[in-house]
């Protein structure tokens, strides 16, 4: 449950580029017996987070999590140039099940909490933890999985064959929660 965070302001002196991603190592399903024939593939995934994130590339990256993140140009003098977001999804996730889709959408759920925050990752992150405090992973995980839950993401539950499957960083999205998520959607802040 690792998140690997790069905050802005570090990175803006030394560089003119900014890497601020949020990586997701461990959105991996239940992998106990279930047989992937087809991996994932961009297109679909880019389908499935339509309109929310559309225009958002989307790649394969290696294992079953995923990733979202956005460059961006900053000069210390003229701020904050153009940015480019993207998110990246595992490669090894199997196509058309309901956990890509989760995985998908949690990622998308971080680039609407981008937008929200003005790119902004710490205040981002300290307004997700106000609003989901005591989870076992960062309010801004929990809350990507609140935003996917109301984008149609089923974090728990059975695939066609019935096979149990379990994305995201656990717990539960109570009304508060769900409503901030829709504040997001729309982009405000929570
Ligand atoms: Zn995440």
């Amino acid at each position: 449950m690792k998140r690997v965070l790069v905050g802005m302001g570090a990175v803006a002196v030394a560089a003119a580029g900014v890497l601020v991603p949020w990586n997701d190592p461990a959105l991996s399903f239940a992998a106990q017996a279930m047989p992937v024939t087809a991996t994932a593939e961009a297109e679909p995934i880019e389908d499935l987070i339509y309109p929310w994130c559309s225009g958002v590339p989307v790649t394969l990256r290696p294992g079953q999590g995923g990733q979202a993140g956005y460059t961006s140009s900053h000069h210390p003098v003229f701020g904050q140039g153009a940015v480019q977001e993207y998110i990246e999804v595992g490669e090894d996730l199997p196509a058309g099940h309901p956990s890509t889709a989760a995985v998908a959408l949690h990622e998308c759920a971080h680039i609407l909490q981008y937008r929200a925050y003005d790119y902004d990752a710490s205040e981002l992150e300290s307004a997700m933890e106000r609003v989901y405090p005591e989870g076992t992973a960062s309010g801004v995980e929990h809350m990507a999985d609140c935003i996917s839950e109301v984008l149609g993401a089923v974090r728990t539950g059975q695939d066609g064959r019935g096979v149990p499957y379990s994305v995201g960083y656990g717990g539960t999205c109570d009304p508060a929660q769900l409503e901030a998520s829709q504040r997001i959607l729309a982009g405000q802040r929570a």
